[in-house]
């Protein structure tokens, strides 16, 4: 069963997507994400796949029959691409040269003008999830895209209080962000020409650092030749900052954000950003999305920004002096 279901309490969209129980066991050894495993192509850099089991698809299942005039469906209209970073299945993003990293954001970019083109797509998430931690079974390096039908909740707030924002204050809420956080400098990690890496404000992880571009381009096509090739390094060595932290493969979810598609026209007031949520707090300790946090939304960062920006930033020079 595939299909869209309305939360009438938050006024969100559910995605039941039961048919990816059935995803088969594969063998202990096979990797479908190898070149030799019959899946990809022999020989590839990086590598758009469709995702087998998809919670969205461009062809869904008409809805069960369970809706009523209070509770709604909707067919899980979409899509759902994985995108594999590398042919080789124990590498890490920060051994990846930036050359090839570049690859990556070139092909980001091009799935989100090829998604875009459907009317139907509403919002295209560009994400990776890394490590068992927040449920990678796969070790090869990958991420995925979901194309949604409508504009997820959280997106949805953001984009109404940046509207908001510009409307009352007559600019962008993100560069206004950018500016008090290299006025402040002490949460920012990093900063190149493009790019500046920084611990914001609020930050609800303790190691939630935003990648946020310097000037105003509101999705990843936007961006020229050389600011892709910088989005690429900075990448790079963010992830690596991550890595040297706690001498670990460190976990995290890290999610891009461009602005939505087909709907309203926002790029006068949504920012591009990418955004790391690492489910670590030390070495050995996990900072659950627990009660406060999944209940009522309410997040409990355990330790202060400031400290923590500066802890990055050593493992940032940690990284580059390795
Ligand atoms: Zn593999
Ligand atoms: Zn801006």
């Amino acid at each position: 069963m595939a299909e869209l279901r309305k939360n009438p309490l938050t006024n969100d969209w559910i995605m039941i997507a039961s048919h990816r129980q059935d995803r088969p066991q594969m063998p202990k050894d096979y990797c479908p994400f190898c070149p030799d495993s019959g899946k990809v192509p022999s020989d590839y850099d990086v590598y758009k796949y469709d995702n087998d089991f998809p919670a969205l698809s461009t062809a869904p299942p008409q809805p069960d029959n369970v809706s009523t005039d209070f509770f709604e469906t909707a067919p899980s209209y979409g899509k759902c691409e994985v995108v594999l970073y590398s042919p080789k299945h124990t590498i890490t993003m920060p051994e990846l040269p930036t050359a090839h990293i570049r690859k990556l954001v070139d092909l980001w970019a091009e799935r989100f003008d090829a998604l875009r083109e459907d009317e139907k797509i509403k919002y295209v998430f560009i994400f990776e999830n890394r490590g068992e931690l927040v449920g990678v079974t796969m070790p090869h390096p990958h991420g995925q895209i979901y194309a949604y039908p409508f504009v997820p909740k959280k997106l949805e707030l953001e984009i109404d209080n940046a509207r908001q924002y510009l409307s009352d204050n007559k600019k962008c809420m993100f560069c206004e962000m950018l500016g008090q956080e290299s006025a402040f400098k002490k949460r920012v990690i990093f900063k190149n020409r493009h790019f500046t890496v920084f611990l914001p404000f609020f930050s609800e992880y303790p190691y939630g650092v935003y990648i946020m571009s310097n000037s105003h381009k509101s999705n990843i096509t936007e961006f020229n030749d050389d600011e892709r090739t910088e989005l690429a390094e900075t990448l790079r060595t963010t992830s690596g900052m991550l890595d040297s932290l706690f001498d670990m493969k460190f976990p995290y979810m890290m999610c891009m954000y461009n602005e939505p598609v087909n709907g309203e026209e926002a790029s006068e007031y949504f920012h591009f950003h990418i955004a790391f949520y690492p489910p670590m707090r030390s070495a050995n300790k996990i900072k659950f999305n627990a009660s406060s946090e999944t209940g009522a939304w309410a997040h409990c960062n355990p330790t202060c920004p400031e400290d923590t920006a500066a802890e990055l930033r050593m493992a940032y020079n940690n990284f580059l002096n390795k």
